[in-house]
């Protein structure tokens, strides 16, 4: 095995980490929450966590990464300030729909800046959590969304207090609502407007915005609500200008375009007497999932330095122009604020057949001298010899030729296969012999740098397939709904020069349930690189940057839950890890479905007490009824025993 200190990593940690991730001298994959040299080795956790008798999959998650994404918009939006010399204050707002879970809200809110910090949310449940956190002093909380009665009732009497509520009107038919509430109540909400925008983004969610887009007023239903808003009293409520034309917008140009149109329609609004404040940018801003630097799905051709900047300058530019005050800049950044923080850690085994290279199936020894073993035995079909010459004599200089000779010669062995003039020894052998050539093929291919459409069509037939311990569906959602790519490293051999060209296959008995095209700085790679495995050692990844909008998109497709949960944080004397969650069991699964295990447990009893009489005899019933009451503990996911990864290297 090569063992070397400067291996190339074939991974492109530092394309795609952000700053987050190293390889230490030990070969480990290491976490970096504040994008210096204090690290945490990955290997490290998976050691931690199996002292406290939990074995992989983990889901890790690093709150300090939160804090520093979020200190990182702050001071990207401070020095755009003064770079441009833009008086004017700007506020963080988190959108609760691209992670609502406690532990990632919570981090947020605590690193939130007083006076400048927010959530946004978009759905009752959301609001109902928003209005109750401990957020900063002079906090905003930003309803979005479709809205009833009860919503605007909830958001009236919760105003007029810190948290500021800001509810922003996305539909003409929200304004009667808020008008009766405030006839009621006598106050009200402070008021915002969703702007449709002719500019649309950019990438997968470019629907989200444009004149056809599902969210938002036109230029004519703007003016309507103006009017009819100051016909109510309520125009003095009316302080922010609000859109969001989608999120992982790829280019900053359609960001511009947006930021320009909005600050168009923000000054006119000005100068038409609207007492507007602030302008929401909304979301968007992206996320370099596979280190490209470019306008492609999984990719952005910006940082988030240069988003603020062009929406700073942006504003500045069009205020100007228009000779009108600039506003308070707010933006709903959440894919870029929680991408980062939380990885899933999962072991994984190949798939490739335990049978060794060299064995040679033989014909059973009863069926010598009777039926078709014998006559093939005494008379063996011409093909066999030939895969066995081919396989043997394929070379650099014939292996387009022989291939293409062992793919004829294997349709007639399956031919003769199916007439019944074959032992199934006979077409192990020939299999044996197949996948030799194919093998051989390959390396002469790579070797010539000759790899024709075919050969790659057998590269990929011939990807290592490495059974991993995790759904596609419940942890990478977004891997198998909209291909996205999430970029993926073993934790440790990272000093060993992986020699395997893999996929992954999960768990699910779903053929979707496969991770097969991958990061790369160029390209899509439709390979992993991996290490060859042994069955004694384990071997373990990592699914990086899931931690926007993943964490509650997974699904319990095939009865598969949410794996073990930690939060990790760096502390100068060693990790601080916390268990956040064991994991779903059966028990749980089998409730979310519907069922409940007493009952059932009870199904069982009786059936089994039925079934007892009956031969053959059946093990002891208590000894089942035992077994089936311990199995509803157990984790949806192949269990190991966690001492296996007390000394993992
Ligand atoms: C989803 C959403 C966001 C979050 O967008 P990101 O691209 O994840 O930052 C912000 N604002 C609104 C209104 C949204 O619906």
């Amino acid at each position: 095995m090569a063992r070397n200190a400067k291996v190339q990593s074939p991974y492109g940690v530092e394309e795609w980490g952000g700053g987050y991730f190293s390889i230490n001298p030990e070969g480990h994959l290491a976490v970096c929450p504040f994008r210096d040299h204090r690290a945490i080795d990955l290997v490290d956790i998976v050691r931690a966590a199996a002292r406290r008798g939990i074995a992989p999959p983990l889901l890790v998650r690093f709150p300090q990464v939160l804090q520093t994404q979020l200190s990182d918009l702050y001071e990207c939006f401070d020095r755009a300030n003064r770079e441009f010399g833009y008086g004017r204050r700007y506020r963080s707002v988190f959108p609760l729909k691209v992670n609502p879970l406690k532990p990632v809200v919570e981090a947020l809110v605590a690193a939130g800046r007083p006076g400048a910090f927010g959530l946004e949310v978009g759905s009752k449940a959301e609001l109902a959590i928003a209005l109750a956190q401990k957020l900063p002093r002079n906090s905003w909380i930003c309803i979005n969304g479709f809205k009833d009665p009860r919503l605007i009732e909830m958001a009236t009497l919760a105003s007029g207090r810190d948290p500021k509520i800001v509810l922003v009107v996305e539909r003409l038919r929200e304004i009667p609502l808020v008008v009766k509430a405030f006839r009621r109540e006598g106050h009200a909400p402070t008021l915002g407007l969703r702007c449709r925008l002719y500019q649309r983004g950019s990438g997968r969610w470019e629907a989200s915005g444009g004149e056809t887009s599902k969210f938002g007023l036109g230029s004519s239903e703007i003016l309507y609500a103006v009017d009819t808003l100051a016909e109510e009293g309520l125009l003095p409520r009316l302080e922010v200008l609000h859109f969001h034309i989608g999120s992982q917008i790829t280019s900053i140009r359609r960001i511009k375009d947006a930021v320009k149109e909005a600050a168009r329609v923000y000054a006119k609004l000005r100068k038409r007497g609207v007492p507007l404040t602030t302008l929401n940018v909304g979301g968007g801003l992206g996320i370099d999932y596979d280190g490209s630097r470019t306008p492609s799905d999984s990719s952005v051709n910006y940082t988030m330095e240069e988003f603020a900047n062009n929406v700073v300058y942006t504003v500045q530019e069009v205020c100007q122009e228009e000779e009108v005050a600039p506003p308070d800049l707010v933006s709903e950044s959440g894919r870029a604020l929680t991408a980062y923080h939380s990885l899933l850690i999962t072991n994984c085994e190949s798939r490739e057949s335990d049978v060794p290279v060299d064995y040679t199936p033989e014909e059973p020894r009863g069926a010598r001298g009777e039926d078709k073993g014998a006559e093939e035995e005494e008379d063996p079909p011409p093909q066999l010899k030939e895969m066995a010459d081919i396989a043997r004599e394929i070379s650099v200089k014939n292996f387009r030729e022989y291939y293409h000779d062992a793919v004829t010669t294997r349709s007639e062995v399956l031919n003769l296969f199916g007439l019944g003039y074959l032992s199934l020894e006979a077409k192990a052998r020939a299999e044996q012999d197949f996948y030799a050539v194919c093998r051989k093929a390959l390396r002469f291919a790579r070797q010539t740098g000759v790899v024709s459409d075919e050969l790659r069509a057998l590269e990929k037939a011939f990807r290592a397939k490495y059974v991993t311990n995790f759904s596609v569906f419940q942890s990478v959602p977004d891997a198998w709904a909209i291909e996205q790519l999430f970029p993926i490293v073993p934790i440790h051999r990272l000093n060993e020069t992986p020699t395997v060209q893999g996929v992954l296959v999960d768990l699910t008995c779903d053929s979707d349930g496969v991770i097969d095209s991958f990061v790369d700085v160029r390209d899509v790679k439709e390979v992993l690189e991996l290490h060859a495995g042994s069955a004694s050692r384990p071997y373990l990844l990592a699914i990086c940057l899931l931690g926007a909008y993943q964490d509650v998109m997974g699904d319990h497709h095939n009865l598969f839950g949410r794996p073990a949960e930690l939060a990790v944080s760096y502390q100068r004397n060693g990790l601080d890890l916390r268990v956040l969650a064991r994991g779903e069991d059966l028990d749980r699964l089998a409730r979310l479905a519907g069922y409940e295990p007493e009952a059932l447990r009870e199904t069982f009893l009786k059936r089994r007490q039925r079934r007892r009489k009956a031969p053959p005899p059946a093990p002891d019933l208590a000894e089942a009824t035992g077994a089936y009451d311990r199995f509803w503990k157990a984790s949806p996911y192949l269990e190991s025993d966690p001492e296996l990864y007390e000394e993992l290297e």
